[in-house]
């Protein structure tokens, strides 16, 4: 028998019990330990919550989760409650499927007045995560601004810009839909320090802008090189630059009472306010020779209390675990870290890709598992860690706990909404602890 631990219960921890299921089949156990009482990762507190069909991809998982094989031993949170040595002694393999939780600093001045945040902080915050519930970010206006030219910029934007009709049927948890109510930006304004050439936007989500209910997208029609220059672009880049290109021909739609600019070739030196954000400080940039922007010297303000950045995520170290400072995530070689320790997902590779991309990733570190592991060694797995976290009175939660919470949160939900998230963990606890069917 073999004993596998993965720790994260996101698209890679669940697509590497897939892939030992399927390499391994009766032969394994797999243990998918996570310091949330709810399952999925990023599924759950980062894909958008008006992108109900991308979230769906979870039923896949669950499929994974009800079988003897795997199974989901959620609120341990490893390096804390249990140590990367004690699971080494344990398993045969643990692997490392605990994503990029945390800010990539933006390294300006101001970067640390009241009203900037990173995103994983605001979209946790829309989204539900525990740690960011209370962050109650300032929605005032009339301007916001998003640094950052990637699908999670665009995501920040979109919530930002949309109606509460069109949110009411997603699954934004509702402080932060009351709050968007309330709120009173009518501007929000996307940095990017380049160009529409290197915007990381799929085409998809920035066709989206283009049938807001009140905002519309504002894109200076002299920022787009000319369009013969796009046939060098890959397909799916192409088409999003021919969105970019659609919203600076027709216009803005001056009836809408919202715009979403996109500013190019923009780069925030400074944030500036007394006490709090209040302009962003902007020098205008060119591209040299190698695609890289620098700055032309021309500054200007964009007035905003509101700041998000999305400029990309890090994995926090673990203890016992190398750790390469400079790429910001575990240090290993194709996944391998340290003998019957391994990384896969946002925390072998960084942050890119999409949940799919992380398929081929959980697939492969089994391979790598399955030469170094054998058919195990004859460690003791599941009964051991279960009287470890007793003795530790861990409350560990069981995927049948996290059904009772799923079916909570779907008869808690508003009307038309699919789910009303628990945003404590203590009231996740309290319902994974009441049966509801
Ligand atoms: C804002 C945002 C929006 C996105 N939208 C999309 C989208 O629309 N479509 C798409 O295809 N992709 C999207 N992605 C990308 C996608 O979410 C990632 O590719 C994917 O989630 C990465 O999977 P992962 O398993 O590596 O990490 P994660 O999904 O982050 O999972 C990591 C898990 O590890 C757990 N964990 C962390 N530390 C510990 C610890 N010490 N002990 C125990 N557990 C721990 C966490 O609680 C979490 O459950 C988005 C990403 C972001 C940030």
């Amino acid at each position: 028998m073999r004993h596998i631990a993965v720790i994260g219960s996101g698209p890679a921890g669940y697509y590497t019990a897939e892939a030992a299921q399927k390499a391994f089949g009766d032969d394994v156990r797999v243990d998918i330990i996570d310091r949330m009482p709810v399952p999925f990762g990023l599924i759950r507190t980062g894909v958008a919550p008006d992108h109900q069909s991308i979230k769906g991809v979870s039923r896949r998982y669950e499929a994974t989760a009800l079988t003897e094989t795997v199974r989901f031993v959620g609120n341990v949170t490893v390096g804390q409650d249990v140590t990367i040595a004690e699971l080494r002694e344990l398993y045969d393999a643990v692997v490392l499927a605990t994503g990029a939780p945390a800010d990539r600093p933006l390294d300006i001045p101001g970067s640390d007045l009241p009203g900037v945040v990173g995103s994983a902080a605001f979209v946790g915050w829309y989204n539900g995560h525990p740690d960011f519930a209370g962050l109650a970010p300032p929605l005032v206006g009339p301007g916001a601004v998003v640094i950052g030219n990637g699908n999670v910029a665009l995501d920040v934007a979109r919530i930002l810009a949309k109606s509460q009709d069109e949110l009411a049927a997603s699954d934004i948890v509702n402080h932060a839909f009351r709050a968007l109510e309330r709120a009173g930006i009518d501007t929000v304004t996307l940095l990017g320090r380049r160009g529409p050439h290197q915007i990381a936007m799929t085409p998809k989500e920035l066709g989206e802008l283009g049938h807001l209910a009140r905002a519309t997208p504002v894109v200076e029609p002299g920022d787009l090189p000319p369009t013969d220059e796009d046939a060098a672009l890959e397909p799916g880049q192409r088409k999003s630059v021919t969105h970019l290109r659609d919203y600076a021909a027709t216009g803005p739609d001056t009836a809408k009472p919202v715009r979403v600019v996109f500013d190019f070739f923009a780069m925030p030196v400074a944030i500036k306010g007394e006490g709090r954000a209040e302009r962003v400080i902007v020098e205008r940039t060119a591209l040299d020779a190698e695609g890289r922007a620098t700055g032309t010297g021309e500054t200007y303000a964009i007035p905003a209390h509101l700041v998000v950045s999305c400029i990309g995520y890090r994995t926090p170290p673990i203890d016992g675990v190398p750790y390469d400072a400079r790429a910001g995530r575990f240090a290993n070689d194709e996944g391998r870290i340290l003998p019957g320790l391994y990384a896969v997902g946002w925390a072998r590779r960084g942050p890119s890709g999409t949940i799919g991309t992380n398929r081929p990733d959980g697939f492969a570190i089994v391979e790598k598992i399955a030469e170094d592991i054998g058919e195990g060694s004859g460690k003791l797995g599941r009964p051991a860690l279960d009287a470890l976290l007793a003795a530790r009175t861990v409350d560990v939660v069981t995927f049948r706990d996290w059904q009772n919470i799923d079916s909570a949160e779907v008869a808690a939900a508003r009307d038309g909404a699919p789910r009303e998230k628990f945003v404590a963990v203590d009231a996740m606890l309290g319902a994974a602890r009441t049966p509801t069917t």
